[in-house]
């Protein structure tokens, strides 16, 4: 009963993982079109650009591991078909027939045209290659523009900051990170920012003219997910590829899990598509507990976490589409920090930052009532 994985990314590499140890003992290829072995990718924005971290620490097992749990990686292998009828894959290096098969192939970088013109170096973020190439270039005195003031932007504005860059981020909202955290937080971002000398641009588009003094842009406007494959073979995919709670798509042996996968959430009530790592090894997991036999809803409220400079956060929940009616903030951003976004009677997010000690607590609050003023 093969299993062929197509993406060697976190997602593909947990469900062959988690499948030996459910004590699957069938074939499982995992056809990969990186040249590396499956690799995690929050220390190529962190660690590695920092260089307290090398990218040889970001891999999720090492060679040997994957020998001896007889899983078949096949890296600078890319999938370019899927017959689902005859269920079979065909690659740029012949064809595999499966019984299981499972799209894990992440997303990819938006790309901004007005950068990728402005006649400056310009680095996406997304691979190991990428990363080491933005970290040759962050030097003592650069001047670097980040367009975006998302979560791999700001991390690369707190990396470029401590390697002595000259740091400016364009982005075109009011606050970084308006979007997923509200103004009430968000102007937290913007302050630790501005405290570490960064010079944040807000609330206009960015322009040609101001990219020009900087040595080389770095683009963040976040990914999109990779579905061509799925949409070619006739999956349904809509913002990803549509999954049930069991991560099945519209096709019987076929899962999609991790970036592209769009998932029934069975608590949260409404569909959601998840860019995290949490969401990846917790998908990972799930379908191979679908392939098994064993149906285990993949019901883990969404999670994330960052790290700038010194601060350390993590993030649970949703606010979703209904939005929050108040958000409730305790202690400030150079120290222990907690936030709780409230809708009705009901904390439907939570975070916090500094406060490893408060992870379950602060996950646990979520769905229940507010904590006292
Ligand atoms: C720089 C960076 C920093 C991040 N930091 C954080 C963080 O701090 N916290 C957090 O929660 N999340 C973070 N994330 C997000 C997290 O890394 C992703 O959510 C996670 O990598 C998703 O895993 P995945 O396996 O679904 O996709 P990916 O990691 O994108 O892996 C997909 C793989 O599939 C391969 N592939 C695609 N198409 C094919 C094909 N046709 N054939 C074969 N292979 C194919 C790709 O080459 C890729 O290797 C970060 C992401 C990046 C890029």
């Amino acid at each position: 009963m093969t299993v062929v994985i197509v993406g060697g990314g976190l997602a593909g590499a947990t469900v062959a993982d988690e499948l030996r140890g459910r004590g699957f003992t069938d074939d499982i290829v995992i056809l990969a079109a990186e040249q590396h072995l499956p690799y995690e990718r929050p220390p190529l924005s962190k660690g590695v650009l920092l260089g307290d971290k090398t990218t040889d620490d970001a891999f999720v097992h090492h060679e040997a591991w994957w020998r001896e749990h007889d899983i078949d990686v096949r890296t600078g292998t890319e999938v370019q078909s899927i017959d689902l009828a005859d269920r079979r894959v065909v690659t740029n290096a012949g064809e595999h027939p499966y019984e299981w098969l499972v799209l894990a192939t992440g997303s990819e970088p938006r790309h901004l045209r007005l950068a990728d013109e402005c006649g400056k170096p310009v680095h996406y973020l997304r691979t190991m290659e990428d990363s080491l190439a933005l970290k040759d270039a962050l030097a003592d005195g650069a001047r670097i523009a980040i367009v975006g003031g998302g979560w791999i932007g700001l991390e690369v504005a707190a990396a470029a900051r401590g390697a002595g860059a000259a740091v400016t981020v364009h982005e075109g909202a009011e606050l970084p990170l308006l979007a997923v955290l509200g103004p009430e937080v968000a102007q937290h971002f913007a302050d630790l920012h501005r405290a570490h000398g960064v010079d944040l641009r807000l609330g206009a588009p960015v322009t040609g003219d101001a990219l020009s003094d900087a040595d080389f842009v770095v683009v963040g406007i976040g990914a999109a997910p990779r579905t061509a494959l799925a949409s070619a073979a006739g999956l349904e995919v809509d913002d990803g590829v549509l999954v049930d709670e069991l991560l099945r798509t519209s096709d019987d042996h076929v899962l999609a899990i991790g970036d592209i996968a769009n998932q029934h959430h069975p608590v949260l009530g409404r569909r959601v598509r998840v860019e995290h790592w949490d969401n990846a090894i917790g998908q990972g997991k799930t379908a191979a507990a679908t392939i098994t036999g064993s149906a285990e809803p993949y019901a883990k409220l969404p999670y994330f976490f960052t790290d700038q400079y010194d601060l350390g956060m993590e993030y649970f929940g949703s606010v979703g589409p209904d939005g929050y009616d108040r958000v409730l903030t305790r202690g400030d951003f150079t120290g222990p920090f907690r936030a709780w976004w409230i809708r009705g009677d009901t904390v439907v997010a939570a975070m916090q930052a500094n406060d490893w000690d408060a992870s379950d607590e602060t996950r646990a609050s979520v769905g229940q009532a507010p904590p006292e003023a």
